[in-house]
């Protein structure tokens, strides 16, 4: 489904991302590890064009992202197409990002009616089945400032189904949040991986990854040092800086 080839991220001199190759298959869940500063981050927003990479591509089932393949030359999308393009692949922020303005119902359905120009009473309906699933019914009608942070970061989750997207991006959903509201959070993520959504997940819950992830990642100064089955990457890495990492997180 996903395909990211060779893809280089500089921001002035200094190299974020360092040739990075990986292949994300349907309903496959990914989990990305690794310190502070390593490219996570970088890299979620390389894939969907959020920070363009200085080189490489990025493919979702063979459409380039960000691109447009002309007559022999790449055209740069524009805006508008790009914005179609990004409708592909949710994302969900480390701090929420949730419209302060509109109620939790109304989060969720600002993008299918500005986007997918859904009609309101359509939208509204998706809404609160998408509300049901994550388990908040009952706070349709609440403003993110009245919600807690779990509450939160399930409202911005609901919000990136909105648009059915073929791949949902996580970058870090619950470092933002109390301890004891980890698990409702990691839970609506483990039924998304049961229904057979694509994920691709930077996280340190590294007991986490080990369970939800078919494939862990572990990045080190841009680069991908080491990936494989949960098995192998956290209980027998074979990198030394894998081995470091871990002995530092668990
Ligand atoms: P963390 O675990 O702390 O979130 P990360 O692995 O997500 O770290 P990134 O946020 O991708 O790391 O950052 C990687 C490097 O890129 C860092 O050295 C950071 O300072 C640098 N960087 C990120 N964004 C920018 C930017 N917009 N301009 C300049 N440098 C940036
Ligand atoms: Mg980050």
């Amino acid at each position: 489904l996903l395909e990211i080839r060779a893809v280089s991220k500089s921001f002035g001199a200094d190299v974020v991302l360092d040739d990075i190759d990986l292949t994300v298959g349907r309903g496959e869940v990914v989990a990305i590890i690794g310190p502070s500063g390593s490219g996570k981050s970088t890299l979620l927003r390389a894939i969907n064009h959020l920070h363009p990479p200085t080189s490489g591509f990025v493919l979702l089932d063979d459409e380039l992202i960000g691109f447009r393949r002309g007559n022999r030359v790449l055209h740069r999308l524009s805006p508008s197409e790009l914005l179609r393009q990004r409708t592909r692949i949710g994302f969900v922020f480390q701090d929420f990002n949730l419209f302060p303005h509109l109620s939790a119902a109304e989060n969720v359905m600002e993008a299918p009616i500005s986007a997918l120009h859904r009609s309101r009473d359509e939208a509204a309906a998706q809404a609160k089945e998408l509300l049901g699933r994550v388990g908040l019914t009952d706070r349709a009608d609440a403003y993110p400032r009245q919600l807690s942070g779990g509450q939160q970061q399930r409202v911005a989750i609901a919000r990136a189904l909105a648009l059915d997207p073929e791949l949902i991006l996580f970058d870090e959903p619950t470092s933002a949040l109390d301890p004891e509201l980890v698990d409702e959070v990691l839970q609506v993520i483990i039924e998304l991986a049961r229904t057979g959504r694509t994920l691709l997940i930077v996280t340190h819950e590294i007991s986490f990854a080990r369970r939800v992830a078919d494939t862990v990642v572990f990045m080190d100064g841009g680069r991908i040092i080491e990936s494989g089955t949960p098995a192998a990457v956290l209980d027998n890495p074979d990198n030394r800086r894998t081995r470091d990492f871990l002995s530092r997180v668990v």
